[in-house]
Parts: structure tokens; sequence; C-alpha cells
């Protein structure tokens, strides 16, 4: 049976603040373990304290190797009492917890880890999967926040400020007309997803009102970089199951201008959402937050899409002028043939990358793209 709780906890700071002798073991097999506790958990709603659950109760926290920002404090919890949700909102010193099973839980953060944050603003972000300990029927207290991935954040005052974690990819929309198909915002979108590591999907909805076959040459440009691009139409329902596929399961952030069609796919790939189309502002119904707050939405076949105001800002993420074409995958194998060591593609003579444009090696209006882009467009 389990052991009484542990007074003493024992945790490590964040990876550059102390240094990691003994960690490399004892991490992998934490995190390994916290992998499986968690796939244990997606199929048993409530948590017993036996077996397999009980033993990894002995997982003393410690530093993820791959949670390289936020908060990387992970203490023990009572996993026998203690379910796992995901954090869907976060109201000031409050967060909305659902757990599997789609129940909501208000959860105050236990005042260890605050106490061990450096920064309490973002000791719990949305998107966080957190270990709670349930207090009576809707309320509870978190004990322990997963290892973070696919972190989106924005730089405030030299900090970084977690807006949401845990981002499996960002879907990136955008229409085949109507509003008029905008290659190079896919590009500045997807030199975004670069940036954060995070993977993206391009989908161009509304192809019933263009020939599919006009579409086909940047279909390909784009399918030859290793991206996957989805033509749909959520008005004739093509690929709308696809597009469901996709998101079912993840958590997955929309992003693309107005008009193109994200709230009817969503409403598309989960009935009963209801979300409002032609919705000029997704920001009106919560005034009392600031663009840096977002809120998880369920979907009806599992998953969670991100809703943030201020979505479109996360371009802001600072890409200095000299890695922006490091986030070109296709651009990127030629330029260790340029002259010029520091050359950045754009005036320099013997630019291999200049040359392969020539060649019509590489697609002549990407390499406009990485122009404009460097150019801080
Ligand atoms: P959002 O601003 O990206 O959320 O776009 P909306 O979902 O509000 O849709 C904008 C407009 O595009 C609405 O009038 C929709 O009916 C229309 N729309 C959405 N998907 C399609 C589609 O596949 N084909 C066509 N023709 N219109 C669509
Ligand atoms: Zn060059």
């Amino acid at each position: 049976m389990t052991k009484p709780k542990k007074n003493k906890i024992r945790t490590d700071f964040r990876k550059n603040r102390v240094s990691r002798q003994r960690e490399t073991d004892l991490t992998r097999r934490f995190q390994h373990e916290v992998t499986d506790a968690d796939a244990d958990l997606v199929q048993s709603e409530s948590v017993s304290g036996k077996g397999a659950l009980t033993r990894r109760r002995t997982v003393v926290g410690d530093v993820a190797e791959n949670d390289d920002t936020g908060f990387a404090v992970h203490p023990e919890v009572d996993l026998s009492v203690c379910r796992s949700g995901t954090v869907l909102a976060v109201y000031g010193l409050e967060s909305v917890v659902e757990t599997e099973d789609g129940k909501p839980f208000r959860c105050v953060t236990r005042r260890l880890l605050k106490t061990l944050a450096t920064d309490q603003r973002h000791v719990v972000v949305v998107g966080d999967r957190v270990w709670f300990r349930p207090q009576g029927e809707n309320d509870g207290s978190i004990e322990r926040i997963a290892p973070r991935h696919g972190v989106l954040s924005r730089m405030s005052r030299g900090r970084q400020h977690v807006i949401v974690s845990n981002i499996d990819q960002i879907m990136i929309v955008s229409s085949a007309a109507e509003p008029v198909l905008k290659p190079h915002l896919i590009d500045r979108l997807l030199l975004n997803a670069e940036k954060v590591s995070i993977r993206p999907v391009i989908c161009i909805n509304k192809i019933d009102l263009v020939d599919p076959a006009d579409l086909q040459p940047l279909v390909g440009i784009y399918g030859q970089m290793g991206y996957e691009v989805i033509l749909m139409s959520v008005e004739t329902d093509q690929n709308v199951d696809l597009v469901r596929h996709r998101l079912k399961g993840c958590q997955s952030v929309l992003t693309g201008q107005s008009g193109v069609g994200k709230s009817s796919l969503l409403n598309a790939v989960s009935p009963g959402l209801n979300l409002p189309i032609r919705a000029v502002s997704h920001d009106t119904h919560k005034g009392r937050h600031t663009t840096t707050s977002a809120r998880l939405i369920r979907l009806s076949m599992g998953g969670y899409v991100v809703d943030t105001p201020g979505i479109r800002q996360f371009g802001l993420w600072d890409i200095e002028p000299n890695e922006v074409v490091n986030f070109f995958r296709d651009l990127r194998p030629y330029i260790d043939f340029c002259r010029f060591p520091n050359c950045t593609h754009s005036h320099e003579a013997d630019c291999a990358v200049k040359y392969a444009v020539a060649d019509g090696k590489l697609d002549a209006r990407r390499y406009e793209s990485y122009c404009q882009l460097l150019d801080g467009d």
C-alpha cells in the first residue's frame, strides 16, 4: 500500500540555475515513468493506489531534460489520492483543471510550487498537465506540473512569459479564396512554428471556390519540404475527416487570418462546439483578460485547441534576421556554400542561395518570402 506522504520533498531548480551532475539517469527514468503513468491515467478514470502506480510513487521529483522553459519543479505526489488533468484556463490564482473524463475542477496551486518558482505569475499555465488533490466535488489543489513541451511564450521586459504549454501542433489555416490565398503569410507562420519547434500543418480551406489543380504547385513546394498540406472545404465536407483525425487527441493551435474559416472548421470537426462564425473579434466576450491569456477548448473527439485572443501576435516571437534562414528548410542546405560566412543571402555576391534560385532549384516565391521576412516584415 501507499506509504504515508513524505514531508520532505526533493526538488531541483531549473537547469540553468543548478548543475545537473546526478540527474541524467534519474531524469530519464522519471520522465519515462511519468509518461507511463499518464497513459495509465487515460485508461482508468479513477486512480487507485494499487499496482504500477504505487510503485511509481517512489519516484522523486526532478528537473525534466526537455523542459527548457517555465518551471521544472516536479515534487512527488501521492498518486493514490491525486488526479491528473489539463489546465484549461488560469484566472489569477485559480486554474480550471479538467480531468480525462471531462470534469472541471477549480484549483489553487499548492504553496510549495509557488515557493519554488522564480516567477509567480506563471507557476501554472494553460495547457499544463498537472496532478491535483481533489477537495470536495469541484475544487482542488495542484501539486505537480508535468514536464512541458511545445511552449508558446512572449518576451516581456527581458523575461519569458509562457502563454500556453504542451502544444503538439500548429495548424496554419488559410483559404484558397475569399480571402485570397496568401503564401507569404503561410511562410511567416511556418517561420514562427519552426522557431518554437512545434510541428506545423498547413490547411487550405475553401477549395470548393477554386480548381484544386491550381494549388498543386504550391502544395508540391511545401510537400517537398516535409510539411503536410491539407486541401479542404468545410462547405463540401472535403477532408474534414482528415483534419478531425489530425486534431484528435492533440493540443493544437489554429492560426491564420480572420475569415479563412477557423471557427467553421472547428464546428465541423467537433459538432456541438457552436463557435460563432464570422466573428470579427473573438475576445469581446472576455474583456477582463489581456491578450496574454489563453484558454483550451475541448474537442468532442478528444483533444484541445487553444483559443487565444491575440494569437497572431505570436508573430512577435523575436527572430533575429541572421537566424531566419535556419527556419527555411528549403534554403538551409545551400548556406554553407556561400562565399561569405555571414552572408544574408540578400545582396551579397557569390551567394549559393541566389544561385539556387537562378537555377530553379529553389522556389523564387519562397526566396521572396525569405527576403521580406529578413527585412522584418
Ligand atoms: P474565421 O474568422 O477564420 O474563424 O472564419 P469563419 O469560420 O468565421 O468563416 C468565415 C466565412 O467563411 C464564413 O462566412 C463561412 O461560412 C465561410 N466558409 C468557411 N469555410 C468555408 C468553405 O469551405 N467554403 C466556403 N465557400 N466558405 C467557407
Ligand atoms: Zn548567401
